[in-house]
């Protein structure tokens, strides 16, 4: 699924090609797309717009149309935006005629992308708003308001970080690569991370999609740049899609499991489990997400949690690096 990175790298491979380009028409083959708008109304919108300006927003492609329209794309999992294709391919959804003979082709396999055209930069900003959270990249994005949206929050926070109302723009690749490189487990409370914790993650997130944009996005499965080109970011990625190889930073096996739904990729060395999920049995790829609700009498963690005087869960804890061994060792393939 694109990303901000991905999406961004559309934006900066668009916007010369489109904008100041005028829509002589533009031909919508699935009402899906622009639902519950009628096609006709939409077609009718694009016909003879200029573009003044390619923008973006999380995942958001925003073209600002001459008389104060926007049309505001989502490429959702499989969407692609194609410039001047030689022949239309398989699951071409929307056509876009532009003057001086180009053509641009919205191709979706999976039909989940959508196109919204709206009037007015209030209602541009309101349908943004309801479902967009701070952007990563801009000012706006810091330790201090990240930490304000998470307070009291339970969920773990791969899951608060994947959710577009908090967050704009990170989805699984750039989420665990971003928690790898602050160093925290994507099962630990998001509500329970410290401020050193956030500053590092905030850190990390821009770093991660900041390399992300420069290798021109990631393309596992249909990604594809305006020319029809892949990105390089899956081959740089520390973590993500990386089970069972060595850790680039300290050389332990790569662990899946599944947080919030998805597909998960950590390093036990450098990610450190919080406590609540050192049970056995919780966390593995086997488990339901139920299981990443964190139990309310958990202690705080970090050096301060081990710091303090033996419990009960102590005994419990010293046997942890034993049950981590015979996980590693159920992995390793039968011959
Ligand atoms: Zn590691």
């Amino acid at each position: 699924m694109p990303e901000l990175p991905e999406v961004e790298t559309i934006r900066r491979q668009l916007a010369p090609h489109l904008e100041g380009r005028t829509i002589r028409a533009a031909e919508i083959l699935d009402p899906r797309w622009t639902r519950p708008t009628p096609v006709a109304d939409v077609q009718r919108g694009l016909r003879g717009a200029r573009v003044e300006r390619v923008g973006r927003s999380g995942k958001y492609l925003v073209w600002k149309l001459a008389g104060d329209r926007h049309l505001l794309v989502h490429l959702r999992m499989t969407g692609a935006l194609l410039l001047d294709p030689p022949a239309d391919p398989p699951h071409t959804r929307v056509r876009f005629e532009l003057d001086r003979g180009h053509r641009l082709l919205y191709v979706d396999p999976r039909r989940f992308g959508t196109g919204h055209l709206v009037t007015g930069e209030a209602a541009r900003d309101a349908y943004l708003a309801a479902r967009l959270g701070i952007e990563p990249l801009t000012p706006e994005f810091t330790t201090e308001h990240l930490r304000w949206i998470a307070r009291g929050r339970n969920a773990p926070i791969k899951a608060f970080v994947l959710d577009q109302r908090r967050i704009a723009g990170v989805g699984n690749i750039y989420a665990d690569e971003a928690l790898f490189r602050a160093g925290i487990h994507p099962l630990r409370p998001a509500g329970r991370l410290t401020g050193a914790q956030w500053a590092r993650l905030r850190e990390a997130i821009e770093a991660a999609l900041s390399a992300g944009i420069e290798a021109r996005g990631a393309t596992i499965d249909d990604f594809r740049h305006v020319d029809g080109a892949r990105g390089s970011f899956q081959d740089r990625f520390l973590v993500h899609r990386r089970e069972g190889e060595p850790c680039p930073v300290c050389g332990r096996t790569i662990r899946k499991l599944v947080v919030a739904g998805r597909g998960t990729y950590v390093c036990d060395g450098c990610q450190p489990r919080p406590r609540a999920a050192r049970r056995p049995g919780v966390g593995r790829a086997a488990a339901s997400p139920a299981v990443a609700v964190a139990s309310p009498s958990e202690s705080p963690p970090g050096p301060a949690a081990a710091a303090r005087t033996p419990g009960p869960r102590d005994a419990a804890r010293s046997a942890a690096p034993e049950r981590r061994e015979t996980r590693r060792e159920s992995r390793v393939p039968k011959p």
